[in-house]
């Protein structure tokens, strides 16, 4: 069972938006197993789009063509779809009413051309747009390819696919060996590094693919399985999770593609019920606002501060003045003091502290990339934790906000 993807639309061969389109019928396909070798983008053109349908149809079992079912001019895949078939076009009587309602609703005036979006090619299962008023079709040919006609807007095209098509596609087709995966993140090792670790693990697999990508400051291994059965695919990735965690565990800190470090170390400080505070300055809020992306965080976390001028490290979070005076600004003694200083205030159970030299220019002598991160937990002994970024003075913020995650990790 092997698909291909069209998106027609001359703006993506511009580049002036993106095909997401792909990308989510994409996936959808690979969670139903159904194969893909082709992702084809094609502009507004009747004929040329006539000779991808054609191509696409000679060497899939399906074609999924998204964009073009409106009302417009330019809006031409039904119409050249039904053309390619040899069959006419059909109104479905239940979008020509929302069409209708639409249009007694807001009281415009209904202009012919808006009865196109009610056709689509005869014979085919009409898919209704929850989202828009252009009909999809799920067309079922007995000699040539299946066709699936999906609207371009993203809203539209998404909800039909998910909702009205696949449940189609899986009637039609059946669920195929499916490809099962997961994705295991990692902080604190470079992906060289952590490929250097896993090369032999890498070079061995055969019913497991483990693929590693770098991400801004941290770094995913993606581990897949093509499996008849999701309890099937569990084992066989369990098995090489227990593998890889034995080699590189210390670095792995949580699953999924749209996890990060501020979501598990937070939520395990809410399950742990550890408050939490903050004084910032290279930082100036970038670690407050980190965590303030993460729902749930008002539980543990009252307010903090950003002290960026020493008077004002001085003023919110009373660092003494000769502390700044013999040990300068960026110093261990100065973090531990904004830290100190930090939890005191608010009395919460943990504070950090950013002080450091984001750069360009050094400060006190030391050179950019040089950060004091300070950590006060409790009644014990606060500590100073020196750090050497390399990077401009946004990649030096990031990395002293992700370090300050790491601290609360351990
Ligand atoms: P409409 O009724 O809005 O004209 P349509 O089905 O005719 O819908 P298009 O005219 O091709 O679809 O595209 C409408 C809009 O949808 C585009 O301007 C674009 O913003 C978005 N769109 C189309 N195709 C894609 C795609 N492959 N990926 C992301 N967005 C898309
Ligand atoms: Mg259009």
């Amino acid at each position: 069972m092997q698909a291909e993807i069209i998106a027609v639309g001359t703006e993506i061969l511009l580049g002036q938006i993106t095909n997401t389109n792909s990308t989510h019928i994409a996936q959808g396909l690979a969670e139903l197993g159904i194969e893909s070798y082709y992702q084809t983008v094609v502009g507004d053109n009747p004929e040329r789009l006539a000779s991808v349908i054609e191509i696409a149809a000679r060497r899939n079992d399906l074609v999924i063509l998204s964009g073009g079912l409106g009302p417009t001019k330019d809006d031409l895949t039904k119409q050249t779809l039904a053309q390619y078939l040899n069959v006419s076009l059909v109104e479905d009587a239940h979008a020509m009413t929302v069409i209708d309602d639409y249009f007694k609703t807001t009281g415009k005036i209904m202009t012919a051309n808006n009865r196109i979006q009610a056709l689509y090619p005869a014979g085919a299962t009409p898919l209704t747009n929850h989202n828009g008023m252009a009909v999809g079709a799920f067309y079922r040919s007995p000699d040539s390819a299946d066709f699936l006609l999906l609207p371009g807007p993203p809203r539209e095209m998404t909800k039909m696919f998910d909702t009205e098509a696949k449940p189609k596609l899986q009637a039609a087709y059946g669920q195929q060996a499916q490809i099962y995966s997961r994705v295991l993140r990692f902080f604190g090792i470079g992906e060289s590094k952590l490929v250097t670790e896993l090369q032999a693990l890498i070079d061995d697999q055969q019913a497991v693919t483990i693929a590693p990508y770098a991400k801004t400051n941290e770094v995913t291994l993606r581990i897949s399985a093509q499996a008849e059965s999701q309890a099937a695919a569990k084992a066989a990735l369990d098995a090489v999770e227990n593998q890889i965690k034995a080699k590189v565990g210390d670095y792995f800190y949580g699953y999924g593609d749209d996890n990060s470090l501020a979501k598990v170390v937070i939520k395990t400080m809410i399950a742990r019920r550890l408050s939490l505070t903050a004084a910032e300055s290279l930082t100036a809020g970038e670690f407050q606002s980190t965590i303030g992306g993460v729902p749930g965080v008002s539980e543990i976390f009252p307010g903090g501060f950003v002290t960026y001028a020493n008077a004002v490290k001085h003023q919110l979070v009373q660092v003494p003045q000769t502390t700044i005076d013999q040990d300068g600004v960026v110093s261990e003694a100065t973090a531990i003091a904004m830290a100190d200083g930090a939890r005191t205030q608010l009395q919460t159970d943990v504070a950090l502290s950013f002080t450091g030299v984001a750069g360009p220019d050094e400060l006190e002598g030391q050179p950019a990339g040089t950060v004091w991160i300070g950590l006060a937990y409790r009644q014990q002994p606060t500590t100073g934790h020196l750090y050497h970024f390399a990077g401009d003075r946004q990649k030096i913020r990031e990395r002293s906000v992700m370090a300050g995650l790491d601290l609360l990790r351990h």
